[in-house]
């Protein structure tokens, strides 16, 4: 079965618990009104499920081929990816004076969570571009600008991302690419890069490196880190891509999953070194990284969105279709599986799980929207933080919920979803790398557990709970019975974040706080994505959009998911002894 858009639930999460809706009521991008945003989304899943959808199976089946240097990829792949540029998503949302069309993150947002479910290979490719866009506007010298932001923005030419070295995964400051000073304010890059996304491909002339590497008196660890341009071919002074520049793809990966996305092992400089150009400053490379970083964790945060969503429709479609025994209390000798209970509650997670995991990086991406746009220097702070708080959460739930949505449609399919057919083993293949790449799962617990709990000495954390507190109050306010023990379950998951909290912020950094940093994370996502499943329950109940099956989905979600709240604070605040070496003996 292909991918149909769920534009309207899309947009109801996007205008409902995102935050979206006020932040365009109250003027935050400009006169942007409600019907361009619904047509852009619809444009977009038409685009999505018509002309990438139809090309996810052939992509995993014929997948990207190397030969003598060179990369092509699936079938029908190029005509897509240059359609789909031309008619401007490339740039949706950069800076009209380069040739974007200056639409909120938040919008982007929506669209990449379609690009992916129509294909997390094609989707991949073009996370990274957008990231390299924005590092460049960052943090490029203006003569770099000038060349190079117009073509990544209508997508003309394509970036990369490239820090990943042998001995170099986690552990950045590791890497060993060396550039040396060229003396004429160029660089020369010498090294190998490896598991490098479209790091070579057929959809462009182009392909524009952005590059981390040391320089021969930096000192150790990250920070001795810079992030150079490389561009595959060096721009004539027309702009044309013109003399072939000292890098090239050695090999790619056979892999897993998302197999048209090609993986690249990258050599510099096998004739003395690759022109590259520095991006901001010397040894200042991790910071520009972040850049790039920070916008490519929430589109993979959304990749996994992507994915559990496709899955979702796929496995719906199926239980509804597939008969087997008789459901309790049925007339027929043998029931669609859909009406077996067992069935509904894994259909149910599915939804619920993929609908807050898409409520939390959509509140994210309005976050980020706010911190560039406010007018007020207090909210655009207040806004960033937001923001750094909820990145590394929306990564690793958002892509931990791809995983297990996509195994759940699996099941529902029983023995046919382990058959490639069906194409429901395709999707769990492919959300496996979500939650390795973009820094890997762990690395996103331990980051919200020692970088972003501690931001403004623990207030935007604090803030937060009281936020969902709120919204708590808000579902026992509303007396009504269809929400059933959505309160009372989702103040019980907000009790625990808010204990398990205090306890890490009133500790210093040490191993018990490491190894409760994935269950904390888990538990922060749950009573997030709850409260936000229960802020469209009610916003459904008052504008009448669906109200039973939002309060049904906000009511399972508080129900079944909810209480592991309680397990994982005793698993973070208990739980740190029995991590041990002692059982790995
Ligand atoms: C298909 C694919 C595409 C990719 N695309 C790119 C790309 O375009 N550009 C790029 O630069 N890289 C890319 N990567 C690399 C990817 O980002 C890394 O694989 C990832 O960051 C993990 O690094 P690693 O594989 O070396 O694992 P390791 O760092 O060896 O980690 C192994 C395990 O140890 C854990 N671990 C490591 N350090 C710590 C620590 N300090 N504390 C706790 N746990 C720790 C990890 O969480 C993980 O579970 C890609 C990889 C793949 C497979």
């Amino acid at each position: 079965m292909t991918y149909r858009a769920p534009v309207t639930d899309i947009a109801f999460a996007l205008k409902h618990s995102a935050g979206f809706g006020s932040a365009l009521a109250e003027g935050l991008y400009g006169d942007l009104d409600e019907d361009v945003v619904d047509a852009v989304l619809a444009e977009a899943g038409r685009f999505a499920s018509d002309i990438i959808a139809p090309l996810n199976t052939v992509g995993d089946r014929q997948g990207a081929r190397f030969k003598d240097g060179i990369v092509t990829t699936p079938d029908g792949w190029r005509q897509a990816y240059r359609d789909w540029a031309a008619a401007g998503w490339n740039g949706l949302s950069a800076p009209t004076e380069w040739g974007g069309q200056g639409l909120p993150h938040a919008i982007n947002s929506a669209c990449n969570e379609m690009w992916n479910s129509a294909s997390l290979a094609f989707g991949i490719g073009v996370i990274l571009t957008m990231g390299a866009v924005e590092a460049l506007m960052a943090h490029g010298s203006e003569r770099l600008k000038k060349i190079y932001v117009p073509k990544l923005v209508s997508g003309e030419w394509t970036g990369t991302m490239q820090l990943t070295e042998p001995q170099a995964g986690s552990d950045v400051g590791a890497l060993r690419t060396k550039a040396e000073r060229a003396g004429d304010g160029t660089y020369r890059l010498t090294g190998q890069k490896i598991f490098i996304t479209y790091g070579e491909h057929d959809l462009t002339d182009n392909i524009i490196h952005f590059v981390l590497a040391r320089l021969p008196d930096a000192p150790a660890g990250t920070r001795g880190l810079s992030l150079f341009l490389v561009p595959k071919f060096l721009p004539n002074a027309d702009g044309s891509p013109g003399a072939r520049n000292d890098v090239r793809a050695h090999s790619i990966e056979h892999k897993l999953g998302i197999h048209a996305s090609p993986t690249c092992t990258m050599v510099y400089g096998d004739q003395g070194g690759a022109i590259g150009y520095l991006i901001g400053e010397e040894n200042r490379g991790m910071a520009c990284m972040f850049t790039m970083m920070n916008q490519a964790r929430l589109a993979v945060a959304l990749q996994g969105v992507a994915i559990a969503e496709r899955s979702t429709q796929q496995a719906l479609a199926y239980a509804r279709d597939r008969k087997q025994g008789r459901a309790a209390g049925a007339k027929e000798v043998s029931s669609a599986i859909i009406a077996h209970p067992d069935v509904r509650r894994m259909l149910l997670s599915m939804r619920s799980q993929t609908r807050a995991a898409r409520a939390i990086c959509y509140a994210t991406a309005v976050a980020i929207d706010r911190a560039h746009r406010s007018a007020d220097e207090h909210d655009r702070q207040a806004a960033q933080e937001r923001a750094s708080l909820l990145t590394p959460v929306a990564k690793a739930y958002a892509t931990d919920v791809g995983v297990e949505v996509s195994s759940l449609g699996i099941q529902v399919h029983g023995g046919m979803g382990y058959i490639e057919e069906t194409g429901a083993a395709q999707h769990y293949r492919d959300a496996r790398i979500t939650a390795i790449y973009e820094g890997t799962n762990g690395i996103q617990a331990i980051d919200l557990v020692t970088r972003k709990l501690p931001l403004a000495q623990g207030a935007t954390a604090k803030g937060h709970v009281a936020e969902l507190r709120r919204t708590v109050e808000r579902v026992r306010a509303a007396n009504n019975p269809a929400f059933g023990a959505t309160g009372a379950r989702l103040g019980e998951a907000v009790d625990s974040l808010e204990r398990t909290t205090s306890w890490l912020l009133g500790r210093s950094l040490d191993d018990a706080s490491l190894a409760g940093a994935t269950p904390y994370l888990r538990l922060f996502a749950t009573a997030t994505g709850g409260a936000l499943l229960a802020e469209e329950a009610l916003a459904a109940a008052r504008v009448g959009s669906e109200p039973e099956g939002r309060i049904a989905i906000a009511r399972f979600f508080a129900e079944h998911l909810a209480p592991t709240s309680s397990g994982l604070e005793r698993e973070v605040i208990e739980g740190a002894e029995s991590v041990s070496d002692l059982a790995l003996a």
